[in-house]
């Protein structure tokens, strides 16, 4: 008997040579969830556990083709980005997702790695904000990058409260405000859409994670294409990479954990 084949997501980031983040955490995500992965390579790091010690936009060009072989032959059913590097790889990403139009798009808005590492360019923020957060279905800021989006810190309980009416403000349909910055034993992850506000808890653990971003992205991205509804699918991502984290292990010699899939 022959099996359907499979779901198709496609991530749209940058690679991580040490196998923790980025592309490489997004394909492992894509198969754990059943889920065929696809993927268009915008930058290449050199890293490890440890950090990134260098980064390697990739042309236009290339990025383009990537683009046209990965949509020409294939029914894609969501798509994920991560980390795109500058101005004018955000500005493709954009255009070529506007001729497009994904049923499904997440935007993961990468900036700085947790080692510390610049993974956009600042003066590419503009774009990010004007040509990409309006396609989204989904936005996934962690706190430092709802601050760069917003331009003013969200550090008071009245600047936390009103964050998620500005950052739909900016155009996306849902916006997932990660916790995992704050302080506290307990983590609170913020969806904000139409409906309201939902918030997920769970307990902080005690470690340093590695492509957990990347991780809850292409794991919502997954959801969505296996046609869970975005609540449902923040709901299960964020579960998906608590457990990912707790099974974690360490295979490098700094303290950064790499999920388990
Ligand atoms: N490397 C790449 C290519 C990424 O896309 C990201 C995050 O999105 C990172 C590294 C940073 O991962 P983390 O901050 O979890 O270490």
């Amino acid at each position: 008997m022959k099996s359907a084949p499979p779901l198709i997501a496609l991530t749209i980031a940058g690679s991580d040579s040490g196998g923790g983040a980025g592309i490489q955490a997004d394909l492992k995500t894509f198969h754990a969830h059943g889920v065929h992965g696809v993927s268009v390579i915008a930058a290449i790091t050199s890293q490890n556990t440890r950090g990134v010690t260098a980064v390697h936009p990739v042309p236009l060009a290339h990025i383009r083709s990537q683009l046209d072989a990965v949509f020409d032959d294939f029914p894609i059913a969501a798509v994920k980005t991560g980390m795109l590097g500058n101005a004018a790889t955000v500005r493709l990403v954009a255009k070529e997702l506007r001729k497009r139009k994904p049923a499904w798009l997440v935007v993961d808005p990468v900036m700085i790695s947790t080692s510390g590492s610049r993974l956009l360019d600042e003066d590419a923020v503009e774009a990010v904000i004007h040509e990409l957060i309006p396609l989204a279905n989904i936005l996934t800021p962690n706190l430092p990058e709802a601050e760069a989006l917003l331009g003013h810190p969200l550090k008071t309980s009245k600047q936390l409260a009103k964050a998620g009416e500005a950052l739909l403000a900016l155009g996306a349909q849902g916006v997932l405000l990660k916790g995992g910055h704050g302080r506290g034993s307990e983590v609170i992850d913020r969806y904000f859409d139409a409906h309201g506000v939902m918030d997920i808890r769970h307990p902080r653990l005690q470690r340093e994670g590695h492509g957990t971003g990347c991780t809850l992205a292409s794991a919502i991205a997954a959801e969505l294409a296996k046609g869970a509804a975005p609540r449902q699918a923040v709901r299960r991502a964020v579960a998906y990479v608590q457990r990912a984290l707790k099974n974690g292990y360490r295979p490098g010699s700094s303290v950064a954990f790499v999920l388990r899939h």
